[in-house]
């Protein structure tokens, strides 16, 4: 078990669609714990598999206090939305306005194969849809309005980080310094 580098945007990683997880087996137990730690290292709300560069359907999350994974998942939204902020890991200090789902319920297996369900709210059901579409490849910056996507590219173009991640295969782990729980990335 250990903590690993986190992905940023720039790295073709992120925007790969990823595979299921097709053997519930002792590599798998690992990359949970990996991630689990690594998130918690950082410190994030959640992290998706392609974040630490493993292009399979897992991810783990830290909402109230509540450590949870899940694998293979599939997600069912409620009509009803919710607004907000959000950041991501892999966007160090980013942040904007985020619309996502009010309520998900999310099935999907847990480490050893065991069908489960998962129900969220609020942030536990952001968290969930943003750790899936890291999982189709899919960043939060393709979330926003046009009008803060393009605010938000200007802000990562003009970044301290972007572009570190091409530079001769080095990337910079990215450490962000600890936040509420609310701002915390995912
Ligand atoms: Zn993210």
């Amino acid at each position: 078990m250990s903590i690993q580098q986190i992905r940023l945007f720039g790295d073709p990683v992120l925007v790969t669609p990823t595979s299921p997880v097709i053997d519930f087996d002792k590599e798998l137990r690992t990359l949970v714990a990996d991630l689990t730690q690594t998130m918690l290292d950082a410190p994030g709300a959640g992290l998706a598999a392609p974040q630490i560069g493993v292009p399979l359907r897992v991810f783990v999350w830290d909402v109230d206090q509540e450590l949870g994974h899940l694998i293979n998942p599939t997600l069912n939204l409620s009509p009803e939305i919710q607004e907000g902020e959000e950041g991501c890991l892999s966007f160090p200090e980013l942040r904007y306005e985020t619309p996502r789902a009010m309520r998900v319920v999310a099935k999907g297996f847990n480490m050893y194969g065991e069908p489960i369900v998962v129900e969220g709210s609020e942030l536990l059901a952001r968290a969930i849809q943003h750790e899936t579409d890291h999982l189709d490849g899919i960043l939060f910056i393709d979330r926003l309005s046009p009008e803060d996507r393009k605010l938000a590219m200007k802000e990562i173009r003009e970044s301290e980080w972007f572009g570190t991640s091409l530079d001769l295969g080095v990337i910079p782990r990215v450490k962000i310094s600890p936040h509420n729980p609310f701002d915390k990335g995912l």
